[in-house]
């Protein structure tokens, strides 16, 4: 099938480094594959099988893509490219891959050995800690792995703070200072708003809090996700503990979700947000298929499109004008009688609470800057691991006007830590304030998307988003992507302004 043009001496070489690519990607899928059939399929005997081969998969992935043939190749091309357009497929490969070869080879085997193996010892503890409620059990291994994140850290390198090298991880390009300065004004502006809510009538949300068939929720949310635009020709959904997306080729994009039987939510809404993570990677250009380019471009942007679909088509008035009438037809009985008003504010009740993965729209981005700053400090050295659940209550309460009564419910309550992952908690926020800017420009852009939404059409908003940000995979950063989708750099004031707005209706007093 390959025919390389005789004109570009470009391709011999490009040909050599897409085939040795192609043979990564591959690995890497086919433990991607393992990986999602543990999640959904795999009986619990094998946990033990299944994690040996996915880190043989993966190991056998790292070996084929730090091995010197992929540098000869990236230095062969690299003069060749130079004068490419940067959006060229050519030499976006080579400057992507350049980058994250010259960051897998920084970090010392050693490092990932030990990494890897405190890692699997902190996960064991972390969960007995939380079981126990017992932070002593966790607060060893959290310290360990504090010390790894400085060292790999070091080893990455950075210019301005220590922390940028582990937020690059998962939002490439994206810096300590800005984060921490759109922190600083989203949470000024925010805790007011929060408190603000809590002085009005509470919404009533009793009517989710019934039994709601498992199976009609399923085919609801199918039929919904389908209405988005998710190709299940491309894709499927599969039930999981935890909810997530996982892509094995831009042709083959899946989905898992989860439903509780007694709270309708859970299902519909975590539906949604991963078929909008997976309408991400279905929109990438199929020419970047079996590259290192064939992925959302950061966590961050991936999580503006999961909350683009859950949030503001989700949980807007439109949509729901249009599947209200839908959704009674499935339920008769749990919603007979319930007014679109009713309902519609029900599902965008806004209660300050302890834990992240239950909180609304509102009050989410506080549970992410708490984690931010107190990972930063952590590791800035200016935070000890024995003050963090003490500090950890003081700005719950300062936040969010709440303190848990146990650390089960305070800092053991997120997988993140125990996994070393540090840097990662920062991008929920980032996404969610990407998606207000995305969806705001959209719909200048379209001129009549809410009309689209309350009719069930969501392929205008579809397209927009495949033209401006799916298609371009990794070959830009986030914040490129962002400027260049809606001319603006990131920052707190579409969404507060979203959430202001929204907000007054849906606490509006009563007239
Ligand atoms: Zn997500």
């Amino acid at each position: 099938m390959h025919q390389p043009a005789a004109e570009s001496s470009t391709e011999p070489h490009l040909e050599g480094l897409r085939e040795r690519l192609a043979r990564v990607m591959d690995l890497r899928a086919a433990a991607a594959v393992l990986e999602w059939d543990q999640e959904t399929y795999m009986p619990d005997g094998a946990a033990e099988a299944r994690a040996a081969q996915i880190a043989t998969v993966q190991s056998l992935a790292h070996e084929h893509f730090v091995s010197e043939e992929v540098g000869r190749l990236l230095e062969d091309l690299e003069p060749e490219v130079a004068d490419l357009d940067p959006l060229a497929t050519e030499s976006a490969l080579v400057r992507i891959v350049r980058r994250d070869y010259d960051k897998a080879r920084k970090l010392p085997t050693s490092l990932v050995a030990r990494f890897a193996q405190t890692v699997s010892r902190a996960k064991q503890a972390w969960k007995k800690a939380r079981a126990d409620d017992d932070y002593a059990k966790f607060e060893p291994h959290l310290r360990s792995l504090i010390d790894l994140n400085i060292e790999k850290a070091n080893a990455l390198g950075f210019k301005d703070h220590i922390y940028d090298a582990l937020l690059d991880e998962y939002e490439p390009g994206m810096k300590t200072q800005l984060v921490t300065e759109i922190f600083d004004d989203l949470r000024r502006e925010l805790v007011p708003i929060v408190e603000q809510i809590a002085e009005r009538t509470q919404v009533n949300d009793t009517i989710l809090h019934q039994r709601f068939d498992p199976d009609l929720q399923w085919e609801f949310g199918m039929e919904v996700i389908r209405d988005f635009g998710y190709d299940l020709s491309r894709g499927r959904q599969d039930l999981s503990a935890h909810p997530f997306s996982t892509s094995f080729s831009i042709t083959d994009v899946r989905v898992t979700t989860r439903i509780s039987e007694d709270y309708l939510p859970t299902g519909l809404f975590g539906t949604m947000h991963e078929a909008g993570h997976a309408l991400y990677e279905q929109g990438i250009d199929l020419e970047l298929d079996r590259t290192p380019l064939a992925d959302g471009t950061s966590l961050g942007m991936h999580e503006s499109q999961s909350r683009l679909w859950e949030n503001l088509v989700g949980r807007s008035r439109p949509f729901w004008q249009r599947y209200y009438p839908r959704l009674q037809s499935v339920f008769p009985k749990q919603l007979e009688g319930v007014s679109l008003e009713t309902f519609y504010r029900a599902v965008n009740k806004v209660e300050p609470g302890f834990i992240r993965v239950e909180a609304d729209e509102v009050t989410y981005n506080l549970h992410i800057m708490l984690r931010f700053e107190l990972e930063k400090a952590l590791i800035e050295g200016r935070l000890e691991t024995s003050d963090l659940p003490e500090e950890w209550m003081r700005r719950m309460k300062e936040y969010l006007g709440v303190r848990p009564e146990t650390d089960a419910d305070g800092v053991l309550q997120d997988i993140h830590w125990s996994l070393g992952a540090f840097g990662y908690f920062p991008t929920y926020a980032l996404g969610n304030l990407m998606s207000t800017q995305i969806f705001e420009k959209a719909g200048r852009d379209l001129g009549n998307l809410e009309e689209d939404i309350a009719e069930g059409n969501f392929a205008e908003l579809l397209s927009w988003l495949r033209e401006n940000i799916h298609r371009y995979g990794r070959k830009m950063d986030a914040l490129d992507v962002l400027e260049h989708a809606t001319g603006q750099g990131l920052s707190a004031k579409s969404w507060l302004a979203y959430i202001r707005s929204k907000y007054d209706q849906v606490y509006a007093p009563a007239s």
